[in-house]
């Protein structure tokens, strides 16, 4: 037996009542799917400009994508059914995090909008016209504001910078000091906040509505953010297919995502479910005290409801989860499309942490382990058998497969990681006996 059973008490899992599983009609009127279509049509023609800007996107001729890569089973499931997948944003080139996806995307929808503006840009132009000294000297009037915990303030960040623009990025109190340094060193405008996320988004958004060449990224209301991120599912889609991966009645996928503010794994899940239907299981994971999501989704009832009012404390390793209020436009998006949500406990985390690296060499950052806790939920509480059974899935467990999205790591120093690690693997014998 490896396997500690005092983690069950760790580990919990929230059903959403109102999962209609068929759900993959355009019911929900912010978006629609050709909106996503779009966004994925947009990030292809700056694709050469992104090759030119980013080496590191040569190969993938500027398409920023991640592999999905098969892994062990992660530790302390009650029992191992299917097959274990990674889908390893961890590695998203240039942002080092999923908030390479969105956070670019409204960038690139903003230049694009200003160039057509501006005559910068035509149907014929290829987009590499951008950063020749005409186009540049109008780009650098701009200026791109936002608030962060970190990873959205890189994406934005850097992006911004190498594009010409100006760009202040409102960091909260959890943001690491390694990214305000990356930031700082790109030219980047850092502030730094003694409060929360909600409070940096603020002071962004009142900042950017003072000045007429702004443009605010509102990670609690962008659609553009949000369809930027719904471009992974087509993706997605295109690797299981290359993998031979069936998706269908008789082999069920699931799909972990750990959530902050819900627009990245809530992007991510609306384009899953517009193709999969009732096919998909999304289950997003939350820190037990940062869970935002759940609680919104509990109290519907009171819209804009923060975590401090059902006595969490906001206090995680997990600083790209630490979000106290969650965006409206993704509960909105999610009411009928996520399964559930799992909570998980800070111990695990790290512990999971540890065990991607040493069983898979994958590394992450701790937000992003926090999708190994969804699968222990679905397998281990009773509210993930129930799930199980509600759905007719048991005769089926055998052929499903499980995709953990690994949200975020690439750029994390190797001296901070070290540290996780250790503590990691301490947790790990603790938890696991591994
Ligand atoms: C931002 C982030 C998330 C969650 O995205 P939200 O849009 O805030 O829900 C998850 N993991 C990492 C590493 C992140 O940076």
């Amino acid at each position: 037996m490896e396997w500690n059973n005092s983690i069950d008490t760790q580990t919990e899992l929230w059903l959403n009542p109102e999962i209609n599983p068929s759900c993959q009609a355009d019911d929900f009127s912010t978006i629609n799917n050709n909106d996503v279509e779009l966004a994925a049509q947009r990030l292809d023609r700056f694709a050469p400009l992104l090759a030119q800007l980013f080496p590191e996107l040569q190969p993938a001729q500027g398409r920023i994508e991640s592999p999905l890569l098969p892994i062990q089973p992660p530790k302390g499931l009650a029992q191992v059914q299917g097959q274990f997948w990674v889908k390893a944003d961890h590695q998203l080139a240039i942002a080092g995090s999923i908030k390479a996806r969105g956070g670019i995307h409204e960038v690139l929808e903003f230049v694009e909008s200003l160039a057509l503006q501006q005559q910068l840009l035509d149907q014929a132009t290829p987009y590499t016209v951008l950063l020749e000294p005409a186009a540049q000297a109008v780009l650098q009037q701009y200026e791109v504001v936002v608030g962060s915990t970190g990873n959205l303030g890189l994406s934005i960040g850097i992006i911004s910078a190498v594009l010409g623009l100006q760009v202040t990025v409102h960091m909260s109190v959890e943001a690491r000091q390694w990214k305000k340094d990356y930031l700082r060193h790109y030219g980047v405008n850092v502030i730094e906040h003694q409060g929360d996320y909600a409070k940096a988004v603020a002071v962004g958004r009142a900042q950017a509505e003072a000045n007429p060449y702004a443009h605010f990224v509102d990670d609690e209301r962008s659609t553009s953010l949000f369809v930027g991120y719904a471009v992974a599912a087509s993706r997605l889609q295109a690797q299981l297919v290359a993998e031979k991966i069936q998706v269908d009645a008789s082999h069920p996928l699931f799909v972990y995502l750990p959530c902050g503010v819900g627009g990245a794994p809530g992007g991510v899940v609306y384009g899953l479910k517009a193709i999969y239907g009732p096919h998909v299981h999304c289950f997003f994971v939350e820190p037990q005290q940062s869970s935002c999501f759940a609680v919104q989704l509990q109290h519907l009832e009171q819209p804009e409801i923060s975590i401090y009012e059902v006595g969490q404390t906001n206090q995680t390793a997990a600083d790209g989860l630490a979000v106290p209020v969650a965006s409206q436009l993704a509960i909105a998006a999610m009411r009928t499309r996520l399964s559930g949500v799992a909570l998980v406990h800070e111990d695990v985390l790290l512990a999971d942490l540890y065990q991607l690296h040493h069983q898979d060499s994958i590394q992450v950052e701790p937000s992003a382990a926090a999708a190994c806790a969804g699968v222990r939920a679905l397998f281990n509480t009773v509210a993930g058998q129930t799930y199980i059974q509600q759905h007719g899935l048991a005769p089926y467990m055998a052929q499903a497969n499980h995709i953990l999205w690994t949200t975020g790591g690439a750029l994390v120093p190797a001296k901070e990681y070290e540290q996780w690690l250790a503590q990691g693997e301490l947790r790990s014998t603790q938890l696991f006996n591994a």
